[in-house]
């Protein structure tokens, strides 16, 4: 089973530090490939309110050596706090232009296409207008395949370039939750056209729905659902798992926030559903109000 690690901080909440200490014991120890995801919130607004995703960012680990996919805000101090060197980075790949992908890799060297002893580095064109190119990654290493959809429609270019990986981390966009996020900012005065916007996202974002369907056909063991739209904590994790599960089988994980350190997926998932919990139940109108209409 691939081991998945998690280690995202809260952007409004300081993870405890155990936590931390957690995400570092389980890379000083690691024996395989981990993947780290640093950032899960999709979009550059970071002033959401309830939101506590940092913006898209990952690194792999595998042999001592380090791999960035995205470098959303936060990705520094994030890399950081996994206690990974920074001289174990030998590249960035970023998916897109998008600033909630590229607005923090100033402080790396972006180095574009490798193929080291380590992994073998493949790329697929997706779809995410207006924005060309826009990317997904595909990492192959001695011992685990990770896939990256970076933003898109759902495409079978996907599909086809994760075809029997490890692990597919996609986009996901829950279309009931974000429908009633823009008509409650809408309602607040917010100048947004609602046909417009909703048209837009389904243009450039894949509906969960779509993401379970193509890792079905992918064959991949486990699907990560992360860069998540809407990027608010009022979605319940099990909303999201159901709807991929139409249509997947295998493993699903919803990317967390506030540190989780996973051995298998099935301790993260309960992990995750814990804190959870604990952050839901804080009140916070909009959100109450959401988990009523949709959960
Ligand atoms: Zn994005
Ligand atoms: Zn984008």
């Amino acid at each position: 089973m691939p081991t998945v690690s998690v280690g995202t901080g809260g952007a409004q909440t300081s993870a405890p530090s155990t936590t931390i200490h957690e995400v570092q014991a389980a890379l000083s120890k690691a024996s395989g490939t981990k993947l780290v995801m640093l950032g899960t919130g999709a979009g550059p607004n970071p002033t959401v309110p309830g939101r506590t995703r940092y913006m898209t960012s990952h690194v792999m680990v595998s042999n001592g050596s380090a791999y960035v996919l995205d470098c959303g805000l936060g990705v520094t101090n994030q890399f950081a706090r996994t206690g990974v060197p920074f001289t174990a980075v030998r590249s960035i790949f970023i998916t897109h232009h998008h600033p909630d992908h590229n607005i923090e890799y100033g402080p790396f060297i972006l180095l574009g296409w490798v193929q080291d002893q380590n992994v073998r580095v493949s790329a697929a064109i997706v779809q995410h207008p207006p924005v060309q190119p826009a990317l997904a990654y595909r990492f192959d290493f001695h011992d685990r395949s990770i896939v990256f959809s970076g933003d898109t429609a759902p495409i079978e270019a996907v599909a086809r370039l994760a075809e029997g990986a490890d692990i597919l981390v996609h986009e996901a966009l829950y279309v009931p939750a974000l429908g009633a996020y823009v008509r409650d900012r809408i309602a607040k005065g917010s100048p947004i056209r609602f046909d417009a916007y909703m048209a837009h996202m389904e243009v450039d974002h894949s509906p969960v729905e779509d993401v379970g369907r193509i890792a079905n056909a992918a064959g991949v063991q486990t699907l990560v659902l992360s860069h998540l739209t809407p990027a608010i904590d009022g979605i319940q994790d099990e909303t999201w798992r159901h709807a991929a599960a139409k249509q997947f089988k295998g493993k699903i994980v919803v990317a967390g926030f506030n540190g989780a350190v996973i051995r298998n997926v099935n301790r993260y998932r309960k992990s995750i559903s814990n804190r959870w919990s604990e952050r839901v139940h804080k009140p916070n109108e909009a959100l109450v109000r959401l988990r009523e209409r949709y959960d």
